[in-house]
């Protein structure tokens, strides 16, 4: 039986990332995925600093020769209040675009790439259960003929997103502690498209801020637009084929007519529920990246960077584990990954809970204040010079309650 030095569960941005920059370290790494590719996944706005995360794993020029549309900002409505957010006016230097792409494409465009470079990729491997020891993992999946194979791998990369293989078997899930909530969407051929709304992702909170549409423009003329809220919500805009979503998104008024002549790409579809949480993400023998860890919200778009971040990290400490360093999992990895899921986390409750809607349209934001609030959005979460990261559990609140005082007088 071949002995692999990593399994990867999941070609997704993050199994895809990890496997990458094993492959570049000359590590044998084979990845197991339950589909054949190209397959449909929610998730299509990126932030600029997963750029960052492809160009270590030497990804990023594949994915730039698409075409994919670019996005510079993120535009946030409230009522007829707006507020643009522009990556290239940021605390934080970094990247100041990115794309927004249909999964579909963009997850291919990775996995061509590293097949490319020589990394092995099963497809239709759905991987069943893993059997630990101290220095050999046992990996079974099942084919698409029933048949069922066992490998030998050093170490396990679990990068199943919302399959949570590890997580299942480990008994590691664990109920978020963000509110249940779940989403409707579907793609629309985007006839009445501004050149300006190409450029960015349009979110507008409704319902006293317990639900948000987005709008995400693609380069091929179509868009992506779906509803977050309250699992209650969701499940009655997905009646009778999403018949009540249809409907809104065509008489929203803030979209200005754009939707009036539905035409959709495809029904629409739900995910309820979508937040969990694990009580763990790295064991003897292995380690979990992506959704398979936690998935807190849509709302920043940051599930697809902290995908590319956690899976670029758990690669980086395999191979320093494989190179036959002591890794110190928690330190280096645990707390490493929730310092920016935290930051998130904060940004999350604030918007849900009315203190960023205070914040971002209010006149009284200074420049450098929105520059801050800009690297957290274009996932730069864990540059500790900005002060909206660093203190990111008290400053919304507080800066919330200076403006309503302020509004008040
Ligand atoms: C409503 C909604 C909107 C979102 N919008 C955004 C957004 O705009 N921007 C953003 O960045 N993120 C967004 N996200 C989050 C985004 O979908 C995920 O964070 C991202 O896809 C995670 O990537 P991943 O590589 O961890 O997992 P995935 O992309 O889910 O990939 C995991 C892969 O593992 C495979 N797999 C599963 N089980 C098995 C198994 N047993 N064996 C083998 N393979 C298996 C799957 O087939 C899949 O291909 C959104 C999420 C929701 C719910």
């Amino acid at each position: 039986m071949q002995v692999y030095d990593v399994v990867v569960i999941g070609a997704g941005p993050a199994g895809a990332v990890a496997a990458a920059y094993l492959n570049k370290m000359k590590k044998n790494v084979l990845v197991l995925e339950k589909e054949t590719f190209p397959r449909f996944v929610i998730g299509e706005s990126l932030l600029p600093h997963c750029m960052d995360h492809l160009e270590e794993a030497d990804l990023l020029e594949a994915v730039k020769k698409i075409g994919f549309q670019k996005k510079t900002g993120a535009a946030f409505y409230k009522e007829d209040a707006k507020c643009d957010f522009l990556f290239s006016e940021q605390h934080t230097k970094g990247w100041e675009w990115t794309w927004q792409v249909k999964r579909a494409l963009f997850d291919k465009t990775l996995v061509d790439e590293i097949q490319k470079k020589g990394v092995e990729v099963r497809f239709n491997s759905t991987v069943k259960k893993v059997k630990f020891s101290s220095d050999t993992q046992l990996v079974e999946y099942e084919d698409e003929y029933g048949n069922n194979t066992i490998l030998k791998a050093k170490f396990v990369i679990d990068a199943s997103g919302y399959g949570r293989v590890l997580p299942s078997l480990l008994d590691l899930n664990e109920p978020s502690d963000l509110e249940t909530r779940g989403a409707i969407f579907t793609h629309v051929v985007d006839k009445n498209r501004t050149e300006k709304a190409g450029n960015n992702i349009f979110i507008h909170a409704f319902n006293d801020n317990e639900a948000w549409l987005w709008a995400i423009p693609f380069s091929d003329g179509q868009t992506s637009v779906g509803v977050v809220g309250k699992n209650e919500l969701i499940k009655e805009f997905s009646l009778n084929n999403g018949e009540k979503f249809k409907n809104f998104i065509q008489n929203f008024e803030n979209l200005k007519g754009r939707f009036t002549d539905l035409s959709l790409v495809f029904e629409p579809r739900t995910i309820l529920g979508y937040s969990i949480g694990v009580k763990q993400m790295y064991g003897n023998g292995y380690v979990l990246c992506g959704n398979s860890t936690e998935f807190l919200d849509p709302v920043f778009s940051s599930g697809v960077t902290l995908a590319t971040y956690s899976g670029l990290l758990a690669a980086k400490l395999t191979y320093q584990q494989l190179s036959g360093k002591q890794v110190d999992w928690e330190t280096d990895y645990e707390n490493e990954v929730k310092k920016g899921v935290n930051v998130f986390r904060s940004y999350v409750q604030g918007w849900y809970n009315g203190d960023l809607q205070t914040i971002f349209f209010s006149d009284e934001i200074n420049p450098e204040i929105k520059k801050q609030i800009c690297s957290v959005l274009a996932g730069y979460v864990w540059d500790t010079t900005n002060p909206f990261i660093k203190k990111h559990k008290t400053i919304l609140p507080t800066l919330a309650k200076v403006v309503r005082l302020k509004q008040s007088i």
